[in-house]
């Protein structure tokens, strides 16, 4: 019966759109009476061949603590390995990582590693990232 299969009744199955966790599936008909698959062009194809890889992470640098910094994935919260911060000279004696903006104050470091580990300890509490552009509020 497949064979006579004219494929008359081809639905269209939208894209789902691959995420960084999750493979996605082009856009393809399927056949409702012998469920067979066709590309856009109408050509039989299979499933496997629809699939859309995983795309890449969407990092976003930010800062934990004093003395490293790493990247989480604003989509699906996964984390790079954490790396020391590249600082260099800034205005009155500070410096600056060039990589997240973390700014370090000449012996402020104690305060501000006491005021990263508050804020990771709020942020997990509130489900909140911890970027530097939030450092102002309270
Ligand atoms: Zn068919
Ligand atoms: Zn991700
Ligand atoms: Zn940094």
């Amino acid at each position: 019966m497949d064979g006579n299969c004219l494929h008359t009744n081809c639905e269209l199955i939208p894209e789902v759109p691959a995420t960084c966790t999750e493979t996605g599936l082009k856009a393809h008909y399927q056949c409702s009476s012998c469920e067979k698959v066709f590309d856009e062009d109408q050509n039989e194809t299979t499933l496997p061949d629809l699939v859309i890889g995983v795309i890449d992470h969407t990092f976003e640098p930010y800062y934990l603590n004093v003395a490293w910094h790493c990247q989480e994935c604003t989509v699906c919260g996964e984390q790079t390995e954490r790396e020391a911060h590249t600082y260099v000279d800034a205005d009155d004696g500070k410096k600056e990582c060039t990589k997240c903006g973390y700014i370090k104050t000449p012996g402020e470091e104690a305060m501000a590693f006491a005021a990263a580990v508050r804020n990771m300890e709020f942020a997990a509490n509130m489900g909140k990232r911890f970027y530097p552009s939030s450092r102002s509020e309270t």
